[in-house]
């Protein structure tokens, strides 16, 4: 529907038209091969570690097979047949030994590429993906490809006790309360899911309060969205001292952007539910699923996560994750320096699910900052893991001498909260960039509606 005509619509009519978007989302969605996938890797999910590596043996060999017919970049490479072999985990690593890495750069410059020919275009659906420099590539995927990565959602999800058909939250980034509505309700409601819906735009501090009461009065059983605005939402619940009963929601998922240190606990005691964490990304070629040891599991029915390592320990190797996803028959991502990194656990996870487990992906959705010494400093979002006197904040640097810190006071906020942030800033940065504070209201979202802790146009996204 055009953005325009919706505006104007009575909220009434924009309730039905977000319950028509919903039911042709859940149709794109939950297919018949989005429901065989998740019964067969609900069975292989609680197996063995055998049963994984066959399933990963038969669709790699498949993938392989239909890249070096139908796909012209593998085409062109020439690439060398699946291993063979009785034991599957050795015909993985062997096959995909035999393989060169992909990277990003030789994606962006050829896309087209590595589309399969055998697929006809009215089948392909177009999608985008991040580039290193922050532009986007694009991207194509079949709807099985789609209906695989929600198998993995809902994998998760049913793990924490929750149905397909349960009424939920959803804090997503689309434009569904016209910006300018002044009084509540700043939400939606989608019928055809029991979604609720609620507007990214409008949390100012007064009208909160409504978002507030609607949480506590409206039906749901899990909350899904951006972490940022989860963040935002509990800060609200908690401040009005109403956090919602433990146990009354069964689950908080995070999506779209990285769970920062900072939003866990928040989320978790606002909320009073548990939080199930997921790594994705636009490719269709990674999924990894959280368990209740904090650890992320490797969905290996969809994809292989090798890591190149750069350090080791007895228990761990840390280096950047190499992905092939399993799912997408449209653009095939064999090996593919996705540009996160990971640290792998050498054993299997205490919480007995089998297979690949990771102790942390970074993400790294934020940007580096380089300091006037020439260091590139990644991940600090942790500089406001334990302020708690700030409820958001967002480093920024346009120039190298010195960074700016927008923050949002919370009432506790004081000279001494101000002294810690920046004595917490400069035991990561130094002595000698310049930081300068500035106090805010609100910190705007990107044009997306996706928040991003630090912004530096002299680091970037670091290599
Ligand atoms: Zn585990």
């Amino acid at each position: 529907m055009k953005d325009a005509l919706y505006a104007r619509l009575p909220i009434g009519l924009q309730n039905l038209a977000c319950t028509f978007a919903g039911w042709r989302r859940a149709r794109a969605r939950f297919t018949p091969h989005f429901h065989r996938c998740l019964e067969e890797w609900e069975a292989s999910g609680t197996g063995s570690v055998e049963g994984l590596y066959r399933i990963q043996q038969r669709r790699l060999e498949r993938l392989v097979d239909r890249a070096r017919r139908y796909v012209p970049h593998y085409r062109r490479l020439d690439l060398p047949p699946a291993h063979v072999s009785r034991d599957p985990a050795e015909a993985v690593a062997r096959t995909l030994a035999s393989l060169p890495v992909l990277e990003k750069e030789s994606y962006r410059d050829h896309a087209e590429s590595f589309v399969a020919e055998d697929i006809p275009r009215r089948r392909l659906r177009r999608g985008r993906t991040s580039g290193t420099t922050g532009t986007a590539l694009p991207l194509w995927y079949t709807p099985e490809a789609l209906a695989e990565e929600y198998a993995t959602v809902w994998r998760l999800r049913r793990s924490l006790g929750v149905s397909l058909s349960d009424p939920h939250f959803s804090f997503g980034g689309q434009q569904i309360v016209p910006l300018r509505q002044q009084e509540p309700p700043f939400w939606r409601t989608n019928a055809h899911a029991g979604q609720t819906l609620f507007s990214l735009y409008h949390m100012s501090p007064e009208r909160l309060r409504a978002y507030v009461d609607a949480l506590h009065e409206l039906p749901a059983c899990y909350v899904q969205g951006y972490p940022s605005s989860l963040h935002l939402v509990g800060r609200a619940l908690l401040e009005a001292g109403r956090p919602l009963p433990k146990g009354r929601l069964k689950a908080v998922f995070p999506s779209s952007e990285s769970l920062l240190a900072f939003h866990r606990e928040t989320i978790e005691a606002a909320f009073g539910a548990p939080i199930g964490d997921r790594y994705g990304t636009s490719e269709f070629a990674v999924s990894m699923t959280g368990c209740p040891e904090g650890h992320l599991h490797v969905d290996m029915e969809f994809g292989i996560v090798e890591v190149e390592v750069a350090t080791e320990t007895d228990t761990t190797v840390e280096g950047p994750l190499l992905v092939t996803g399993l799912g997408n028959d449209a653009t095939p991502f064999l090996r593919y320096r996705i540009g996160d990194t990971g640290t792998r656990l050498k054993r299997p996870c205490p919480c007995g699910r089998p297979g690949d487990v990771f102790v942390d992906v970074d993400g790294r959705i934020e940007d580096v900052v380089v300091t006037p010494e020439g260091n590139a400093v990644g991940r600090l979002d942790h500089v406001f893991k334990d302020q708690l006197d700030v409820a958001e904040a967002q480093i920024l640097q346009e120039r190298r001498e010195g960074i700016r810190v927008l923050v949002v006071r919370r009432p506790s906020y004081g000279e001494a909260s101000e002294r810690g942030l920046v004595k917490e800033i400069r035991s990561r940065l130094g002595e000698r960039i310049e930081i300068a504070i500035e106090h805010v209201e609100a910190i705007p979202r990107e044009p997306n509606g996706k928040f991003r802790a630090v912004k530096s146009s002299v680091g970037g996204h670091g290599e």
